[in-house]
């Protein structure tokens, strides 16, 4: 990749989920640059934060060409934003419903707040591509994953900062089950497997029990849409 162009790189917004993940590895199959950016906001699934890393050394065993694509890591303490949202992703509360029907996880801003961050990252780093596992499809109705939104952040970001970033968002259009039928068909068995066994998607940050599609409490929205993506892409892989 020698003649690999500064604006070919990509920045991932890579939080140790599945989606991340995913993302990570679609980023790594298409750029000859690619670094990773990670917050830390307060959120009780922190605990995703501790995969990253692991996450990315499988990925570099995954295919000899993502270990030579796979750049810097970078992690971000967004305290102000913790300390500004009551939700049950920051707060030990129950996971709920509101009022105007959008569920109590969502925290308000946190994707503007990230990719505004991602962005000057990026500008420093002169990377053009900022890829995030925002998704329509299987989203809990949070505003700011909406395509619409990550279209108006892009032409935000390239007024306020004079630039031409590109934001890629591989899984907007596609559900859990597609998004492990992704992996498999970026990475194979292995990827699957690594992201089954180093992901983290769980809500309440729980990595007791191994399921078949990794681990989690199970229960939690997070967890029940990871669960029966996984066996939806299991039933239609096997026919
Ligand atoms: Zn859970």
């Amino acid at each position: 990749m020698a003649d690999a162009r500064a604006d070919d790189g990509a920045l991932v917004l890579f939080s140790g989920g599945q989606d991340s993940t995913t993302c990570l590895a679609w980023a790594l199959d298409r750029f000859p640059r690619v670094e990773t950016l990670g917050f830390d906001y307060g959120q009780r699934h922190r605990i995703e934060l501790a995969c990253r890393a692991r996450l990315r050394d499988g990925l570099a065993q995954v295919e000899p060409a993502w270990a030579r694509r796979l750049g810097a890591d970078h992690t971000l303490a967004l305290d102000a934003l913790g300390a500004v949202s009551e939700t049950a992703l920051t707060r030990d509360t129950e996971i709920g419903f509101e009022a105007g029907g959008l569920p109590n996880t969502f925290v308000p801003g946190r994707n503007l707040v990230f990719l505004t961050f991602a962005a000057a990252l990026a500008y420093r780093r002169g990377l053009r591509h900022i890829v995030g596992g925002m998704c329509e499809t299987d989203y809990s109705g949070y505003p700011d994953c909406r395509d619409d939104t990550m279209k108006a952040m892009q032409v935000a970001l390239n007024l306020g900062m004079e630039r031409r970033f590109v934001l890629d968002t591989p899984l907007m259009w596609i559900d859990k089950a597609q998004t492990w039928k992704l992996a498999d068909e970026l990475g194979g068995r292995a990827l699957v497997d690594l992201i089954a066994e180093e992901s983290h998607t769980c809500y309440l940050g729980e990595r007791g029990e191994r399921h078949e599609w990794g681990y989690g409490c199970g229960t939690c929205p997070a967890c029940d849409l990871r669960a029966r993506g996984y066996a939806r892409f299991v039933a239609e892989s096997t026919g």
